[in-house]
C-alpha cells in the first residue's frame, strides 16, 4: 500500500454540504449531466464573469489559525484607559463560553417565530428591563447597532415627533463624544436638521428648537445636574435626549428621574468585549407615549393559545418593512447576541454586584485624583464617576512616553490627559499610574500615599446619588451560583431552535455554516481586547486583515474599495446612498435626490433612502415578478433631471437572475443616476457574476448572510459598501481615527470599521474557501435551490423562474391558494416546527408566500428532511380540503403543539397525539418541542408590556423567569 503523505483537508468540504453522491442524486432529480449545464441554464451569459477570483488559494483550517495567530501578534494589547465610549470589562465564563462561543445562541435567526424562540425573547426581554431599570424610563427596545447611532436614532424621533414644523434646530452639547456628533451631522444633513453645539449651561432652549442631547456622564467625565436644563427644556416644548453610560447609573440618580424623554447609550461593558470597536448593544428608552415611535425591535409579553405566559416581538407594524418610505429608522439587524450577553450579565451579577462593579470603579477613580492631586497635577472634573482629566502642561510628551513603556494608553486631548478606569482596573493599576506621573515629576513614588484604602469618599453629591432601587425582579436575584447560571443559560437555549438542530431555509437571509474555525479567533485578546481609539502602531494585526478583506470584497464585487463601517446591511444602504448624494453634490447636482426603487424591494431600501432625504419613485413589476422595463425606462427619463440613483436587489427579490439587468443600469446612467445594488443576494453571485459585471457603482455586502457571520438571533451583522472608482473618495471618514478619503461623508457608525471584531469571520471563510472555493459554494446554492424546487413543485406553485424554468439560490412557493380552505401562510409555517423546522421567509416579497432558501451548507439527507415535511404538510391540507380533516380543528390551525399539549389527559382533537408531534418517522429521532403554543399578537400589543411582569402574575408558571 502507497501513502499519501500529501494529503491535505479541504474547507471547502466542510463548509459545502452535499458530497458526489448527493450531486449526482440532485442532477439526476434535475435531468441534468452537470453543475455546469445547471448553471448555463441559471445565469444569463452575458452578465458571467471571464476570469476566475484573483484570490489567494485556500488554507486549511489549520493552516488558517496559525496565520491569523501571527497577524494576531502584531496587535499590542495594552491596557486601556482611554474609555470614550469603550471600556474593558470582564465576560464572566459562564457567559462567555455558553453564550458567545456557543452555536446554539450564535447560528439563532430573529425571533419571528416566537414558538421556537423564547429562550432569546426571554434573553432580550431581561435586557429590555435592565435598561428601564437603569434609566429609569418606562419602556426600551431590544438594542440598536451602536451609540452614535442610537443617539442618532433619538434626534431623528424628536424631529419626527416635533410639533412646530418650522422648528429644525438641535442642540448638541460640546461635551458629548467625537464619534456620537459626527454620526448626527451625518444624519441631519438631509433634512436639513441644523445642528447648534454648545455648553447646556448658558444655553437657552427656545421653540425654534425640537430636541437638545446631552451626555452623562458627559464627554469629558465631569457629572453635570442636568435637571434646571430639562426644565427649561420642556417649558419651551423641546425634548430632551440623554445619552448615558449604564453603569455610572447604579450611583447617579438615573435621567427618568430628571426629566429625559429618550435615553441612549451602549451596554459593551457588561461583559461585552471591546473587539476594537464592537459589536455590543446599544440600547434606547423612552417613555410609554412614544412607544409607537420607537426604532427597532420591542419584546413584548403576550399569552399563547394555551393562555401560558409567552413572549414575541411586539407591535411588529412598526418596523420598517411595513411602513418602507414612510419608515423613520431603517434599523432591521440589530446586536442581539450581545444584548442577550449584557441582559445575562446583569443576571449574574444582580443589582448588589453591579453596584459593587460601580463603587469600585467609582472609588479608584477617586483613588488616583486624590493621589495625582497629592503629586501636584491638577485634575479638573469635579463631579465625576469614572474618567478624570489632568492637565499635564509640558510633562505630556514625557507622560506619554513613559505610559508607552509601560504598556499604558490614556486619551489626550490638547495637554490634557482623560483616564477612564473600568471593572477591570485594580489597585495595583492604580499604583503604577501613580508611579509614572511621579517619576515624570521627579518625585519618588513610595513618598505619593494612596488616599487611605479603607476609607474612600464618593465625590458625587448627594443630589446626584441615585436613592431608588433597581432590578429588583427575581430573574436578577436567582442566579448568582455559576451552576444555577449555567442551567438558566442551558434551559433558555433549549427553548430556541438554530442551525444546531435544523436547516432553517429563510429566503434572502442566507442561514448558512457558521464553522466554528471562523468563529475561534473573534474571542482571542488580541483581537477582543483592542480599543478602536488604540494609537495605530499597537493595531498592525487588524490592519492586515482589513486590507486584505477590504481586496479580498474588492475583487468579489468588482468594485475599486470597500468601506468596512456599517454595521449591517441597512447601514449599508444607509451609506451607499449618502455616498451617491455626495458624489452628485459634489459635481453640482444639489437637485439630484429622486430614488427609484422597484415594487418588489425589502423594505429597508426605501427606509434608507428616505433617511438619505432621497424621494421614492416606485417602478412595478411585471408579472414574472421581473421589473417592468419600460416604466422604468419611461420614470428615468420623467425624472432625468433630478434622478439620484436606483436601488435594485440581484438576483432579484424574487430569486431570479433578471436578463434585462445590465440594460436596466444602462438606462440609469443615461439618465444621469447611479445605480445601488442590494448585495443580500451575494451568495447567487460570487465567483459567477458580481455587482460591477452588471454594472452597479455601489452595493452593500450582507456579511452575517453571504460570508458567514453569524446572526445571533438578529444580530450582529456587517454591512460593508463596495463602490466603483469614482465613489471612493467619498466613503465614510470618522472623527477620532483618520480614514478619511479625501471628501468623505462623515461617519455612519461610532467606530471606524463598524464591528470590527466579526470581520475576521468573513477573512477566514474567504481565506479558507480561495476563489474555486467561493464559486463552487455558489453553484451549490444553486443546485440545492433547484433541487428543492423540483421536489416541490408538484405540491406548491412556484412563483417566477428564469426563462428555463430555473431558480437562483432561492424560491418562492406560493400558499395563497390554501385560504379556500381556510389555511394561512403562518399556519404552514407553525406546522414546520411539529416537524422540527424553523419556517422559510414568510410573506416575502409576496403576501402569502414562504421563502425558501438553502444555501450550499445543507446535505441533501437535510434537503430531502426538510422537503418531505412540506410535502407531508401538502397533504394534511389536502385532507382539510377533502373533508377527512376539520377546517377549523385540524393539525395546521392547532400548530404548534407542545408537550404540555400531546402529554395532557384530555385530547379531544379530531387527528391523533402522533399525528400533531410525530408526524413523520424521522421526527421521532430528533424531537424539538415548541416550548410555547401559539402566540397570540394582538393580545399582547392591545397591554403592552416589555419589561419582566411581575413574579405574582404568573407564580405558577415559574418557567417564566
Ligand atoms: C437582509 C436584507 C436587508 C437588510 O439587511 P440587515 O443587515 O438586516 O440590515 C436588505 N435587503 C435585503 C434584500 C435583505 O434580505
Amino acid at each position: 500500500m502507497s501513502l499519501n503523505i500529501h494529503y491535505k483537508e479541504d474547507f471547502k468540504d466542510r463548509h459545502i454540504a452535499p458530497d458526489l453522491a448527493d450531486t449526482d442524486a440532485m442532477l439526476s432529480t434535475l435531468g441534468l449531466g452537470s453543475v455546469d449545464e445547471l448553471i448555463d441554464q441559471t445565469v444569463p451569459a452575458k452578465i458571467r464573469l471571464k476570469k476566475p477570483l484573483n484570490l489567494p488559494a485556500a488554507k486549511s483550517e489549520k493552516d488558517y489559525l496559525s496565520s491569523l495567530k501571527q497577524a494576531a501578534s502584531l496587535n499590542k494589547v495594552f491596557k486601556s484607559y482611554i474609555g470614550q465610549g469603550y471600556y474593558d470589562t470582564i465576560t464572566p465564563g459562564v457567559i462567555l463560553r455558553n453564550v458567545m462561543e456557543n452555536p446554539g445562541w450564535y447560528t439563532q435567526y430573529t425571533p419571528y417565530q416566537a414558538e421556537v424562540a423564547q429562550g432569546r425573547l426571554q434573553a432580550l426581554l431581561n435586557f429590555q428591563t435592565m435598561v428601564i431599570d437603569l434609566t429609569g424610563m418606562e419602556i426600551a427596545n431590544a438594542s440598536l447597532l451602536d451609540e452614535g447611532t442610537a443617539a442618532a436614532e433619538a434626534m431623528f424621533m424628536q424631529f419626527s415627533l416635533r410639533k412646530n414644523q418650522d422648528a429644525r434646530k438641535f442642540f448638541v452639547s460640546e461635551l458629548i463624544f467625537p464619534q456620537t456628533m459626527d454620526i448626527l451631522k451625518t444624519r441631519a444633513n438631509p433634512f436639513g436638521i441644523e445642528l447648534v453645539t454648545g455648553d447646556h449651561r448658558t444655553f437657552t432652549p427656545t421653540a425654534d428648537y425640537f430636541g437638545a442631547i446631552v451626555q452623562y456622564p458627559a464627554g469629558n467625565g465631569e457629572v453635570f445636574d442636568y435637571t434646571a436644563f430639562a426644565t427649561q427644556a420642556h417649558d419651551a416644548q423641546v425634548k430632551l435626549t440623554v445619552i448615558a453610560d449604564l453603569l455610572s447609573l447604579t450611583l447617579l440618580t438615573p435621567p427618568g428621574e430628571w426629566g429625559a424623554d429618550i435615553v441612549v447609550g451602549t451596554t459593551q461593558r457588561f461583559g461585552v468585549s471591546i473587539g476594537f470597536g464592537g459589536p455590543h448593544a446599544a440600547f434606547f428608552a423612552t417613555k410609554e407615549e412614544y412607544k409607537r415611535s420607537i426604532p427597532g425591535r420591542i419584546i413584548g409579553v403576550t399569552i399563547d393559545s394555551a393562555n401560558n405566559y409567552a413572549l414575541r416581538m411586539a407591535l411588529q407594524t412598526r418596523e420598517q418593512h411595513i411602513r418602507r418610505d414612510k419608515a423613520t429608522s431603517n434599523i432591521c439587524t440589530a446586536q442581539a447576541l450581545l444584548a442577550i450577553m449584557a441582559g445575562f450579565y446583569a443576571v449574574y451579577h444582580g443589582p448588589k454586584g453591579l453596584k459593587l462593579i460601580a463603587e469600585r470603579t467609582h472609588g479608584l477613580a477617586v483613588a488616583l485624583s486624590d493621589s495625582l492631586t497629592q503629586i501636584g497635577y491638577s485634575q479638573l472634573n469635579k463631579v465625576y464617576f469614572d474618567t478624570i482629566q489632568v492637565e499635564l502642561g509640558d510633562l505630556k510628551d514625557s507622560i506619554h512616553k513613559e505610559c508607552i513603556d509601560n504598556e499604558i494608553n490614556l486619551y489626550y486631548k490638547g495637554t490634557v490627559a482623560y483616564i477612564s478606569l473600568d471593572e477591570t482596573t485594580s489597585l495595583e493599576d492604580i499604583k503604577l499610574l501613580n508611579k509614572i506621573f511621579s517619576k515624570v515629576k521627579g518625585i519618588a513614588a513610595d513618598s505619593v500615599e494612596l488616599a487611605s484604602e479603607e476609607h474612600i469618599e464618593t465625590v458625587i453629591p448627594a443630589a446626584l446619588q441615585r436613592q431608588s432601587a433597581y432590578l429588583t425582579h427575581p430573574v436578577f436575584n436567582s442566579h448568582h451560583s455559576e451552576h444555577e447560571m449555567l442551567r438558566y443559560i442551558k434551559s433558555l437555549e433549549a427553548k430556541d431552535l438554530s442551525l444546531c438542530h435544523s436547516m432553517i431555509a429563510l429566503g434572502s437571509c442566507t442561514m448558512k455554516l457558521n464553522a466554528t474555525t471562523e468563529m475561534i479567533p473573534v474571542t482571542w485578546a488580541e483581537f477582543s481586547k483592542i480599543h478602536p481609539f488604540a494609537p495605530a502602531d499597537q493595531v498592525a494585526g487588524y490592519y492586515s486583515v482589513f486590507n486584505e478583506l477590504d481586496r479580498w470584497l474588492s475583487e468579489i464585487t468588482g468594485f475599486a474599495a470597500m468601506s468596512l463601517q456599517p454595521n449591517s446591511g441597512a447601514q449599508g444602504e444607509y451609506a451607499g446612498l449618502m455616498v451617491i448624494r455626495a458624489y452628485h453634490q459634489d459635481r453640482g447636482d444639489f437637485q439630484r435626490n429622486i430614488a427609484l426603487i422597484p415594487s418588489s424591494a425589502h423594505g429597508t431600501n426605501p427606509a434608507s433612502a428616505a433617511m438619505a432625504g432621497m424621494k421614492i419613485v416606485i417602478v412595478k413589476c411585471d408579472a414574472q415578478g421581473n421589473i417592468d422595463v419600460e416604466d422604468l425606462k419611461a420614470k428615468a427619463e420623467q425624472h432625468k433631471d433630478n434622478l439620484s440613483c436606483f436601488m435594485v436587489t440581484y438576483p432579484s427579490t424574487h430569486g431570479v437572475f433578471e436578463e434585462s439587468i445590465v440594460e436596466i443600469c444602462e438606462v440609469i446612467h443615461a439618465n444621469g443616476g447611479q445605480v445601488y445594488m442590494d448585495g443580500a443576494n451575494m451568495n447567487a453571485q460570487v465567483g459567477l457574476t458580481s455587482p460591477a459585471n452588471i454594472g452597479a457603482d455601489v452595493c452593500h455586502l450582507n456579511l452575517h448572510k453571504t460570508f458567514c457571520i453569524p446572526h445571533g438571533g438578529g444580530g450582529p451583522g456587517m454591512g460593508p459598501i463596495g463602490v466603483a472608482a469614482h465613489l471612493v473618495k467619498y466613503l465614510p471618514g470618522h472623527a477620532v481615527v483618520d480614514i478619511n478619503k479625501g471628501k468623505s461623508i462623515p461617519a455612519v457608525s461610532s467606530a471606524p470599521w463598524g464591528s470590527a471584531s466579526i470581520l475576521i469571520i468573513s477573512h477566514a471563510y474567504i481565506a479558507m474557501m480561495g476563489g474555486e472555493g467561493l464559486k463552487e459554494a455558489t453553484r451549490y446554492a444553486i443546485l440545492n435551490a433547484n433541487y428543492i424546487k423540483a421536489r416541490l413543485e408538484q405540491h406548491y406553485p412556484v412563483l417566477y423562474s428564469g426563462s428555463n424554468g430555473r431558480c437562483g439560490h432561492e424560491m418562492i412557493l406560493d400558499c395563497r391558494e390554501f385560504k379556500n380552505y381556510g389555511i394561512e401562510v403562518v399556519d404552514i409555517a407553525k406546522r414546520l416546527m411539529d416537524y422540527g423546522f424553523h419556517a422559510p421567509t414568510v410573506s416575502f416579497p409576496v403576501a402569502g408566500t414562504l421563502m425558501v432558501e438553502p444555501t450550499e451548507s445543507e446535505p441533501k439527507h437535510e434537503l430531502d428532511r426538510f422537503c418531505d415535511a412540506l410535502i407531508a404538510i401538502r397533504s394534511e391540507i389536502s385532507a382539510i380540503e377533502q373533508g377527512q380533516l376539520d377546517r377549523i380543528d385540524n393539525p395546521l390551525k392547532n400548530a404548534p403543539h407542545t408537550a404540555a399539549v400531546v402529554t395532557g389527559d384530555e385530547w379531544s382533537h379530531g387527528y391523533s397525539r402522533q399525528v400533531a408531534a410525530f408526524p413523520l418517522p424521522y421526527v421521532a429521532a430528533h424531537k424539538f418541542w415548541p416550548s410555547v403554543g401559539r402566540v397570540n399578537d394582538s393580545f399582547g400589543d392591545r397591554s403592552l408590556v416589555c419589561a419582566c411582569p411581575p413574579i405574582e402574575s404568573y407564580m405558577e408558571e415559574d418557567a417564566a423567569i
